[in-house]
């Protein structure tokens, strides 16, 4: 990471100075009460990834170990997993706001089975998890890093022959998180 050390946060803290619209200690409490950053913080913990203040309101646990989920970084509540050596850019922070604002929306832990329903429609829709994720996608797809994928399958199912030049990218998937 390239940002300098600051001592770890205790749960609620983590406001980036100058810029903190009115929404964000609002979305912060709310993520505390409905428990999602407390699973966020608990999972932190017990992973012993160190905690640092992040822009948007947002707290950055580094050096997730585990394997899955399989994005660079991902969000539970208004922690921010990232893994080592992730360079954490002004766009994936943005993209990482817009999940901890989902986690709001959906009042807290419901957001997980929502997004892996929303992963499982995207797999079956366009081959990847993020490109007809309507929580990738409202969170920004470019922001994220994802690249955006045709349909590979209209609404009733049947599978689609055309391949718009461009649209289809077996590269590798971007560095938003699963969750995230
Ligand atoms: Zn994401």
């Amino acid at each position: 990471m390239s940002r300098p050390f600051r001592p770890a946060l205790r749960p609620g803290e983590g406001h980036t100075r100058g810029q903190r619209p009115s929404s964000r200690p609002l979305r912060q409490a709310w993520n505390l009460v409905n428990l999602s950053t407390v699973l966020g913080l608990v999972a932190a913990a017990v992973l012993r990834c160190p905690l640092t203040p992040a822009p948007h309101g947002l707290v950055q646990a580094r050096n997730y170990p585990l394997a899955f989920p399989d994005g660079a970084a991902f969000t539970v509540g208004n922690v921010v997993f990232t893994r080592p050596g992730l360079r954490m850019t002004p766009e994936l922070w943005r993209h990482e706001s817009g999940h901890a604002t989902q986690y709001a929306v959906c009042l807290g832990l419901p957001f997980l089975p929502l997004y892996f329903l929303a992963v499982g429609w995207s797999l079956w829709r366009c081959g990847d998890t993020a490109s007809a994720n309507l929580f990738e996608r409202t969170a920004g797809l470019a922001l994220g890093g994802y690249r955006e994928r045709a349909p590979i399958r209209a609404w009733h199912g049947r599978r689609l022959d055309r391949r718009p030049a461009g649209r289809h990218d077996d590269g590798p998937p971007g560095p938003g998180g699963t969750l995230a």
